[in-house]
């Protein structure tokens, strides 16, 4: 018979998939002599068995549960249901990838009108037993049945109001009896029938309503955010209770093994006193950092803090824990890896090497490269903070920086990002709030802490936010929030310091982040991993300074044309394009080049020698064309011609398709003297910098070559030029001729072009566009639909397409390493920063990929990661 059920000293850390994440550490915990609850688990099989089943639990397995249970029973010396002594038990779902906030427990069940009375008796403490019964009846309403949580709260808020109390725990027994009978009669009024009195069914109901939650709208949605498989299913863990809500030397909690935000290595967690479950994170009361607890409880403190440092060992990584105190008595109820920010993450990974935990590649695979981005995230600026007005200071729950409008609801959040950047506010966040939080810039709430829903959830999208704003009153009806003395309606600006916890009013000043030690560790050891160099894109000295402060190993790309469109050049570049004649041509062109020559200049010196890659104007010239008319009558002017006359030269240039048109090599073909002025002007450029002293590796890059005489043509010419230079100047510099592979014939042909470059970049932009047919320009508007319609999993303008893609590079670069061994290959574009990318292009034998300045070090990470995960 298969086995359904596993008792907790049955299972381990590596049953995940079996077990769920929640209950293969339950059951690695109680084998490691941690003090856990009794429990057992029910396996996600079982969870796909009830599906597969018609969502029937079969006999099998209920008679697996059954014996569990039996077992469970004797080691705790209860029973179920029991008028002696009645074992209550929770009942938690626990699927393979911790989903947070999506799944619902239930608490206390085994509790009836008698068993109630049998426990308040037992303990002589009726407060504690009907609290417990008021919390079950609303979770099983709740999870089981479906009844919606604040009509029970509205009864607490009632009793809690009439008698004055501050919090839910100031209630008397009397007060909980009444309310667990109020509770009862909303129960049987919503569901329409009486609670179940059978404790057997309610463990039945709460078990199979588990397996419901699995495909919940919440549970959907997350998994969709995540890319997390539908078909995993849940499993049930079925656990005896221990209760934190028993008096004032009770509570429970929720803890890190070091700080999820900065990665400081120290407790960091929050507690409540006389609390249960939930509470803690429910953001109803606002919890005491555990740093309390060190004053309230120095035993249980230390105790704490020597489980956690156990659980970090064993894990080798980050914990984030669960605990219950019972008569000051410590239980541990979940361990998991923690949630972090990406400073903590690097923080974390590297001071796990350094205690020798994991290894250098290891740490290296546990930060990721796009949440690195978020340190290169702007901060404010110290100077602005002096002068901004502070409304509020809440907690400090994942850092960032972001200014936007405000918003009150997750819907409306949603519908403004369309036009403008937005800031959510609200009392508190729930799962179904995820889409607005994904579309704001950052989250504030008013109650909460650290670990409540909002707090959790932006820290994992590295998303900014402030939790338990205290002295913000939101307003939803009117959409208006008043913040200390300011009133503020929807649409109004702030500013949001997740690092420190601070509101500002207006739009505050940012500036470019540093950054630590730890994140420099990393990149260097990212530097001695990696296999591919990682060069940047950079049209300018300052994306060329830019570049080599993030370590770029040499420019990928040098884009002229965007040279060409700076204020003083434009004029001359449309006067060049308009000439009548190749000679009228070549009047502008000897002006235009000197100024291309100190462009290079600049950016040659701050290469010190490292390559730097040029290529030859690019784009279909029409896009240097004026087209407002008064632009147009000053040119006129200028070349002496009538606006009708220009306006005609202006069509006649105009193409339908100008991607597939009079562009790259073709103008170069077409107009020589223009790739030849900008020959020249590297040339000139070169020399000048090798008078000066200083290294010169350049190459000269032509685009968009399909045929191998389109680049053994303008080759000639160029090298013509730039050999009589170098004799004449009596300076010489290394260069190499090459060409972009962006045209699908291009990498057919790729031992034929080989012949006449000494390297190819592939221009994977380009090449995206034409191996699929999709514009660039316009692909967005039906990308979106084929990725919802499941016909294309990524955009390959994103993430490389793998399997067409990539599979033309493959062939270009075994063609080409025939043709030319040593032959230099790249990538720019796009790619070239993204890690799944550089993932794919390191499999084929490149040699670097070359990014935007503000992704090498992205880009430098996930070559490292790449090369660990080849090498394995
Ligand atoms: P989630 O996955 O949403 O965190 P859990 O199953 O971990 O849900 O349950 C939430 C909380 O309920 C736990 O953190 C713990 O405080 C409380 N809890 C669960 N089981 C027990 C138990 N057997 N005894 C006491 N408290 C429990
Ligand atoms: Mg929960
Ligand atoms: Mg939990």
């Amino acid at each position: 018979m298969k086995k359904f059920v596993y008792n907790f000293k049955e299972g381990n850390k590596d049953m995940r998939s079996l077990l769920g994440g929640k209950g293969a550490n339950l059951a690695e915990m109680s084998t490691l002599g941690i003090n856990v609850p009794s429990g057992f688990t029910i396996t996600t099989e079982s969870c796909n068995d009830y599906y597969d089943n018609n969502m029937r639990i079969k006999p099998e397995i209920i008679k697996q549960i059954n014996e569990q249970l039996e077992q469970l029973e004797k080691t705790m010396g209860k029973k179920l249901g029991s008028l002696e002594n009645p074992l209550l038990v929770s009942v938690r779902s626990g699927a393979v990838f911790s989903m947070p906030g999506m799944m619902d427990t239930i608490l206390n069940l085994g509790l009836n009108d008698e068993t109630t009375i049998v426990l308040a008796k037992k303990n002589n403490d009726y407060k504690f037993a009907y609290d417990s019964y008021r919390r079950f009846i609303q979770m099983f309403a709740d999870v089981v049945m479906g009844v919606e949580k604040y009509k029970f709260e509205a009864v607490l808020t009632k009793v809690r109001e009439k008698n004055g109390y501050a919090e839910d725990k100031d209630m008397s027994a009397d007060d909980l009896f009444k309310v667990a009978e109020e509770f009862k009669k909303i129960y049987k009024k919503e569901v329409g029938a009486e609670f179940p009195t059978n404790v057997k069914e309610q463990l039945m109901l709460a078990v199979e309503a588990v397996f419901k939650s699995w495909n919940n709208n919440r549970a959907k949605v997350y998994r969709r955010l995540n890319g997390i498989s539908d078909k995993l299913g849940t499993a049930v863990n079925v656990q005896a209770m221990v209760f934190g809500n028993m008096g004032d030397n009770c509570g429970t909690g929720v803890c890190f093994s070091r700080n999820p935000a900065t990665g400081e290595n120290k407790l960091f967690g929050e507690y409540l006193i006389n609390a249960q479950g939930e509470d803690v994170v429910a953001g109803i009361r606002t919890p005491k950092p555990v740093a309390v607890l060190e004053e309230e409880y120095p035993k249980l403190y230390k105790e704490l803090v020597n489980i956690t440092k156990v659980l970090e060992k064993h894990y080798k990584d980050m914990q984030d824990i669960e605990f219950t105190i019972e008569n000051e008595k410590l239980y541990i109820l979940q361990t998991r890896n923690g949630k972090r920010t990406a400073k903590a993450a690097v923080e974390i990974a590297v001071s796990l090497v350094q205690q020798g935990l994991i290894t250098k590649e290891e740490a290296l695979l546990r930060v990721n490269s796009d949440d690195i981005n978020q340190l290169l995230h702007p901060t404010f600026e110290e100077s602005a903070l002096k002068d901004a007005v502070i409304l509020t200071q809440g907690l400090a729950a994942s850092p960032g920086a972001a200014t936007g409008h405000i918003y009150f609801t997750a819907e409306e959040a949603v519908e403004a990002s369309i036009e403008r950047k937005v800031i959510l506010v609200r009392e508190e966040t729930s799962p179904e709030d995820i889409e607005g939080m994904v579309s704001s810039q950052a989250i504030i709430t008013s109650r909460g802490g650290m670990t409540s829903h909002a707090a959790v959830v932006a820290r994992g999208m590295g998303k900014c936010c402030v939790c338990g704003a205290q002295n913000m009153i939101i307003d939803y009806e009117n959409k208006k929030v008043k913040i200390g003395e300011v009133t503020l309606q929807e649409g109004d600006i702030l500013s949001v310091d997740g690092s420190s916890g601070k509101v500002y009013q207006g739009d505050v000043k940012k500036s470019d982040s540093s950054f630590s030690e730890s994140f420099r560790k990393i990149i260097e050891w990212a530097d001695e991993t990696r296999e591919l160099k990682v060069f940047a894109n950079a049209d300018n000295e300052r994306d060329a300074k830019a570049a080599f402060n993030f370590g770029a190993e040499g420019i990928g790309l040098c884009r002229t044309e965007h040279m060409f469109f700076e204020e003083d050049r434009i004029s001359l570049v449309r006067k060049m394009i308009l000439s009548a004649s190749e000679s009228e041509r070549k009047v502008y062109l000897d002006r235009l080049q000197p100024i291309q020559s100190e462009d290079f200049y600049k950016i040659f010196k701050e290469a010190e020698g490292k390559s730097v890659n040029i290529r030859l104007l690019d784009p279909p010239l029409h896009e240097f064309l004026p087209h407002e008319e008064k632009t147009i009558e000053i040119i006129a002017k200028e070349l002496d011609v009538t606006v009708s006359q220009l306006e005609n030269k202006i069509k006649s240039i105009a193409e339908f398709n100008p991607m597939m048109g009079h562009r790259g090599c073709r103008l170069g073909v077409t107009y020589p003297e223009i790739y030849l002025m900008q020959a020249k002007a590297i040339t000139q450029a070169a020399i000048r910098a090798r008078k000066d002293g200083v290294e010169v590796n350049v190459e000269i890059m032509i685009p968009l070559v399909g045929i191998e005489k389109e680049l053994s043509y303008l080759r000639e010419k160029i090298e013509a030029l730039i050999e009589k230079d170098i004799q004449n100047y009596k300076e010489v510099f290394n260069y190499k001729i090459g060409t972009m592979i962006e045209i699908p014939r291009a990498c057919l042909i790729a031992d034929k072009i080989a012949e006449y470059a000494e390297f190819f970049s592939f221009g994977t932009n380009d090449l995206t566009q034409m191996t699929f047919g999709y514009s660039r320009d316009d692909a967005e508007k039906f990308i979106d639909i084929y990725k919802k319609k499941k016909i294309l999993e990524n955009d390959p303008f994103i993430h490389l397409d793998e399997n067409g893609v990539l599979e033309l590079m493959k062939l270009a670069v075994n063609k080409a390493k025939k043709a030319k061994p040593n032959i230099k290959l790249g990538i720019c574009g796009e790619h070239g920063g993204d890690e799944k990318s550089i993932a794919l292009v390191s499999k084929i034998g490149i040699d670097y990929v070359s990014c935007s300045p503000y992704r090498v070090l992205i880009a430098k990470l996930a070559a490292a990661k790449a090369a660990i995960e080849n090498r394995k």
